[in-house]
């Protein structure tokens, strides 16, 4: 939490209706969206909300914004039974290792850079790279994937196409170039010639020309299919780099802005869409247990943004068309949280229509795909394992640690 000296002004203002935990814990995260006067909006018995604003806000205007956003996120449907359809158990007996972001800093095995970024080196990039390697090899000998590669920027057009902007609007991020003008061009050079930190273009000077950091692994593959006809079912496999932009939430491996996604997308007609995604399951146990962490896969309701989230939450829970990777790790007061390392989804056929892909008989292919967040499985094994190396299974520790 927050810990400068502005002063804070707090409202409160009563629920709609009396909401669960988990609809509270989707509240609090998804309320540093909501105005650049709102610090945070704490849950309290389910009942409340507790607005806490920043110095400067016209509480009233603050007050309407945070209904509005509490209208429409209580609408949220929320209390499935959550199927479980994986569920690994570590043979490690030792307890689970509290503080592992800070520990890896005084490692030197990682540089936070504060923004949602990091850099590491030694056993953690050892590991990033075992858990991405092993994957890899996993979907081409059970599924025959072909290796691909896509790029890290991808066009708002196609995000668009994607439906982006309907589920996830405050996540985009859009890259900015200085205006093709001379003076413009030269005014930005001048003023950071001799400035101490960097002097951003004038915001009439940027132009945003719809270039976009890519935000899910499985979006760039989708314009290479445009046209193409599939007379068997195809995997692809490859490492893809994510951006998400998380405002305030952001907090070392556990919530990143930039970070790694081992992908596999699978193309064909619907039979085989749902025979790779039941093959993919064993392959996430068998991840599991080779680095020997506690795992499960199960129904996912993950928050979209406020406005779409209530029917999205409620198509996906039934449909079962969502799993998530689920790994157990500590949050920064200890206590146990399951970790979404990674999801299993499928699209029907959303993407073959909007871009145009079929099977033999012509009708549009359907999709699937499965996302392994890199960092959170290293974040997760360490978190079980500790430090002590004696702890990690023998053909890990092997590779980490030498
Ligand atoms: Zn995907």
């Amino acid at each position: 939490m927050n810990t400068h000296n502005h002063a804070f002004n707090e409202i409160s203002v009563p629920l709609p209706r009396e909401v669960d935990s988990e609809i509270a814990g989707d509240i609090e995260k998804e309320s540093v969206f909501v105005s650049p006067f709102i610090d945070r909006i704490f849950v309290q018995d389910g009942k409340t909300a507790r607005v806490v604003c920043k110095a400067g806000a016209d509480l009233a205007e603050v007050e309407a914004k945070a209904k509005r956003f509490l209208e429409v996120m209580v609408k949220q449907v929320s209390g499935f039974e959550i199927k479980v359809f994986v569920d690994t158990k570590r043979k490690d007996t030792g307890p689970y290792f509290r503080g592992v972001n800070d520990e890896l800093v005084k490692r030197g095995w990682m540089h936070d850079y504060g923004k949602g970024q990091v850099a590491y080196s030694g056993p953690v990039l050892k590991l990033a790279k075992l858990i991405n390697d092993k994957a890899g090899e996993l979907y081409a000998s059970a599924l025959g994937a072909k290796d691909a590669h896509f790029p890290a920027m991808i066009d708002a057009d196609t995000l668009h196409k994607c439906g982006y902007f309907d589920s996830h609007p405050n996540a985009v991020t859009f890259v900015g170039n200085v205006v093709e003008d001379f003076d413009a061009i030269e005014e930005f050079r001048l003023a950071n010639s001799c400035s101490e930190g960097a002097l951003l273009p004038k915001q009439e000077h940027i132009h945003i020309d719809g270039m976009c950091l890519n935000p899910a692994a499985c979006f760039p593959a989708y314009p290479t299919l445009t046209g193409q006809t599939f007379k068997e079912g195809q995997c692809f496999t490859w490492l893809g780099r994510v951006f998400r932009y998380e405002s305030r939430n952001i907090n070392g491996l556990d919530r990143l802005y930039e970070f790694n996604v081992r992908e596999l997308v699978f193309v064909g007609d619907e039979d085989f869409v749902r025979d790779v995604r039941k093959k993919s399951l064993p392959i996430v146990e068998e991840l599991a247990s080779f680095i020997d962490i506690d795992c499960q896969v199960q129904t996912a309701t993950d928050p979209f943004f406020a406005t779409v989230s209530a029917a999205k939450k409620f198509w996906q829970a039934a449909q079962e068309v969502k799993n998530e990777i689920k790994i157990p790790a500590l949050s920064n007061d200890g206590s146990q949280k399951l970790l979404a390392c990674g999801s299993i989804n499928l699209h029907g056929n959303f993407f073959g229509k909007r871009f145009g892909f079929t099977t033999v008989n012509g009708e549009p292919a359907q999709t699937g795909c499965v996302g392994l967040g890199i960092e959170r499985w290293v974040l997760a094994a360490f978190t079980q394992h500790g430090f002590d190396e004696s702890r990690w299974p023998e053909a890990v520790r092997n590779i980490i640690f030498r």
